[in-house]
């Protein structure tokens, strides 16, 4: 018997306890569909990166790319974590990745030139917000288009972090990546659901494995922000 909800019910004997776990979370009915499925293809499938970016039957396609992108946020956290022992403000003056070009951090009114640190710590917590923002996404259940313009420059700032990373602190990265495999996650992403392009790539991760992916898309908007 299914519930449809996730809890316990009262007076469970043990061996019932938990049992909600093993339903495919598809079949729960409820705005949190995606957000539970996502979460556990991450837990339980880590590696099966095709499949967690696939959206799955009976989710709106924005929805879905909105709920990983606040995934994404949450699990790039930990990076930010690592890269604060070693991204220095007096060494990483400004947010740069794998060239000269230097990266305006946006979340101020003027945007500016941040140290690397700073640009990855106010860009995650921008990036928070816009996904927290009620008037642009207010409602889990379905996501408006006009709003997943907003994602797309999301991305674009999110990916210099994974940038900033490879290139200025590779034991870093290579360590994260070995364990999270986030960059080609999130670079398959991106890719799949047209929020990066194939030109704007300049990490070589796996990418042998997603260069015949589709990708049309040539009119990127190349905001610098
Ligand atoms: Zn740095
Ligand atoms: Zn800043």
């Amino acid at each position: 018997m299914a519930e449809s909800f996730l809890r316990n019910r009262r007076g469970s004997k043990k061996e019932d306890l938990y049992l909600w776990r093993q339903y495919n979370a598809l079949e729960l009915d409820t705005v949190l569909t995606a957000q539970l499925y996502l979460q556990e293809m991450i837990r339980e499938q880590p590696n099966d990166i095709d499949k967690m970016i696939e959206c799955p039957n009976g989710v709106e396609e924005n929805l879905w790319v909105y709920e990983h992108m606040r995934q994404i946020c949450l699990q790039l956290n930990a990076l930010s974590v690592h890269l604060q022992s070693c991204c220095i403000p007096t060494q990483c003056v400004n947010m740069q990745a794998d060239g000269d070009e230097v990266y305006l951090c946006a979340v101020h009114k003027k945007p500016k030139e941040c140290s690397a640190i700073d640009y990855i710590l106010h860009t995650l917590d921008g990036s928070c917000s816009i996904l927290n923002n009620t008037k642009l996404f207010p409602s889990r259940v379905t996501v408006k288009s006009g709003s997943m313009q907003r994602l797309e420059s999301t991305a674009r700032r999110l990916y210099r972090i994974f940038g900033h990373a490879y290139y200025r602190h590779r034991e870093v990265f290579d360590k994260y990546e070995s364990q999270t495999k986030m960059c080609l996650r999130f670079t398959k992403f991106a890719l799949k659901y047209d929020l990066l392009t194939m030109d704007s790539l300049t990490i070589p991760v796996e990418i042998s494995s997603i260069i015949k992916q589709e990708n049309n898309n040539e009119d990127d908007v190349t905001d610098k922000n």
